[in-house]
């Protein structure tokens, strides 16, 4: 296989799309796995790394969106999986839209806006970043050697297509990746399989921070590695790259915003620039 193979960019559907949902299966108990069919002959034809928005109403037809990025396509289908936000004692209502997600029915529709999103991995250590968070104006195509992502709960979904586009290349044409992936327990790791099936990969390493120390012997089926705590300056600089001259790297990060501000600063108190500091 060559260096030059690269994603598909041509947008399958104009802005707006009804998926039905077709499948639904417990994926834990707090996720859902959600397969939609997606219109005949038709594809949503996303660049890995971009997302859509889905829309549902709430109870009083309000429509609620939120960004969401497929973690499978087949030519008949796309695929979600979604962490289900329930009521607890400090967020009494919980999350919204998961919610609304969380009781969909097969058949039901759900209205998909997009694609959005400013990064997309475009194969053989290539980047592209535009200038818009639809992706749209001017774009920059960014070569990188190595490549961080640092992911909090739900935010390693926008990782997974890149990961698996990786994960496909010969290991001359692939960046060096770390992978760190933020989470309370084992239980709530999205994806955790993929993750597994990425790291075989030579060039993918993948590091799960579990901040409640007592779970963390329970990570260990496959090749990633479990570390114990949450994301201190002193742990990512063990399980990321550092800046350094042998090539240039770029700094992916992806999860709640308290988690977001947190690995910004951790980043920069790494010695890694803000021009090498991105986010979906
Ligand atoms: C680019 C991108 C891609 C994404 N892709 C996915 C995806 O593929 N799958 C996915 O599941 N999510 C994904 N998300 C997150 C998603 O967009 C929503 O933020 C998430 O589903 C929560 O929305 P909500 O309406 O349920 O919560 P909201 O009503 O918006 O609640 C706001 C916040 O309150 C907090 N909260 C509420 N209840 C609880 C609780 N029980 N425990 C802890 N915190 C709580 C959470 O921090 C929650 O985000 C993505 C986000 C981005 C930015």
């Amino acid at each position: 296989m060559g260096c030059l193979q690269t994603g598909g960019t041509a947008l399958g559907f104009d802005g707006i799309v009804q998926l039905p949902l077709t499948e639904k299966t417990d994926m834990t108990t707090d996720s859902v796995f959600l397969r939609f069919a997606l219109p005949k002959g038709q594809k949503l034809g996303l660049r890995a790394g971009e997302h859509v928005y889905l829309v549902l109403p709430d109870s009083s037809g309000i429509p609620v969106l939120r960004p969401f990025t497929p973690v499978g396509e087949s030519d008949e289908t796309v695929d979600f999986v979604i962490k289900i936000y329930r009521p607890n004692e400090k967020f009494p209502q919980g999350g919204e839209m998961s919610q609304l997600m969380g009781k969909m029915i097969v058949g039901q529709v759900i209205e998909c806006r997009g694609p959005y999103g400013r990064l997309s991995y475009i194969g053989s250590s290539h980047f592209r970043i535009a200038n818009q968070a639809d992706g749209r104006g001017k774009a920059e195509k960014k070569v990188v050697s190595f490549v961080n992502f640092v992911c909090g709960g739900t935010g390693i979904t926008p990782v997974i297509p890149i990961l698996k586009a990786i994960s496909k290349e010969p290991v001359e044409c692939a960046p060096r990746v770390r992978v760190v992936v933020a989470n309370h327990t084992p239980a709530d790791i999205l994806c955790a399989d993929m993750l597994e099936d990425c790291c075989n990969h030579p060039n993918i390493e993948v590091y799960h921070a579990i901040s409640r120390a007592n779970h963390a012997h329970q990570i260990g089926v496959g090749p990633s590695v479990p570390v114990t705590g949450r994301i201190t300056v002193d742990m990512l600089s063990r399980n990321l790259y550092l800046p350094t001259p042998q090539g240039p790297t770029l700094n992916l990060v992806c999860g709640p915003a308290k988690f977001m501000t947190l690995a910004y600063e951790h980043l920069h108190e790494l010695g890694h620039t803000s021009a090498s500091i991105r986010e979906f």
